[in-house]
């Protein structure tokens, strides 16, 4: 298979005074190109932690982070700030779209680094692919939480990024929009987009590739499907 990302020995402390929580305590796994993993786990054993240094929000305390064999756990902020931008995208399960803007300039926010009609043809083209031209007008708070995340998820795959990093996604949702959504991440999945995703939904876990188990900043379990 061909290797996207391997994390080894990934570490991450939190120090408040004399506190000091390990958020991450000696982390290890692969992930290939295309693969759909969940990740899964009890609130506070350390996913988000992880989906941040996964996508260069954050770098870790100590480990290593390769990204197609390239070590980025010590790289510089602004280094990390051009691999966000160049190879990752979000999904929050808050949507995060900014109200002021319609559907489209919500996504063409993804793409400020392209060229007028560069940046037309492919806000249309990945608001098609999430079947939402038709709303490309209007404002975020005129659209169900479903539509919502489905132009969220349009603007994480506008730039085209190797890595969608999903945070609870379908968290808001009722059984039938977080079913659309995922099938939506498993079209990116099957387009060659690694997907990482945290959820709490067994139902959810089960449609993708894999699944990694955490607790209190480890990796205690991993399920092949
Ligand atoms: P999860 O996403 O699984 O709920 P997190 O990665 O958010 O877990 O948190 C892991 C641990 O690190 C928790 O004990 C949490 O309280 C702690 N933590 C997370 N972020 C911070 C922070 N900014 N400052 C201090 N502690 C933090």
């Amino acid at each position: 298979m061909n290797q996207l990302l391997q994390v080894s020995s990934l570490s991450r402390a939190y120090r408040s005074g004399e506190v000091e929580t390990r958020a991450l305590d000696s982390v290890s796994f692969e992930v290939a190109a295309g693969e759909f993993v969940a990740l899964m786990g009890p609130s506070g054993c350390g996913k988000s932690t992880l989906l941040n240094i996964l996508g260069f929000l954050d770098a870790p305390d100590e480990g290593s982070y390769r990204l197609r064999g390239e070590e980025v756990a010590t790289l510089s902020e602004a280094r990390l700030t051009r691999l966000r931008r160049a190879h990752a995208g979000f999904v929050f399960q808050s949507f995060n779209l900014i109200d002021e803007l319609n559907v489209a300039e919500n996504v063409e926010v993804a793409l400020l680094y392209r060229g007028a009609d560069a940046r037309r043809r492919r806000v249309e083209a990945v608001l098609d692919q999430v079947g939402l031209a038709h709303r490309a007008r209007h404002r975020p708070r005129q659209l169900s939480g479903g539509q919502q995340q489905r132009v969220a998820i349009a603007r994480a795959l506008a730039p085209e990024p190797d890595l969608l990093l999903a945070d609870e996604p379908t968290g808001n949702l009722d059984s039938a929009n977080g079913a659309a959504v995922m099938d939506l991440l498993k079209s990116a999945a099957a387009g060659g987009t690694t997907v990482i995703m945290v959820t709490h939904s067994a139902l959810h876990a089960a449609a993708a590739d894999r699944t990694i188990r955490m607790l209190d900043g480890r990796i205690v379990g991993e399920t092949r499907l």
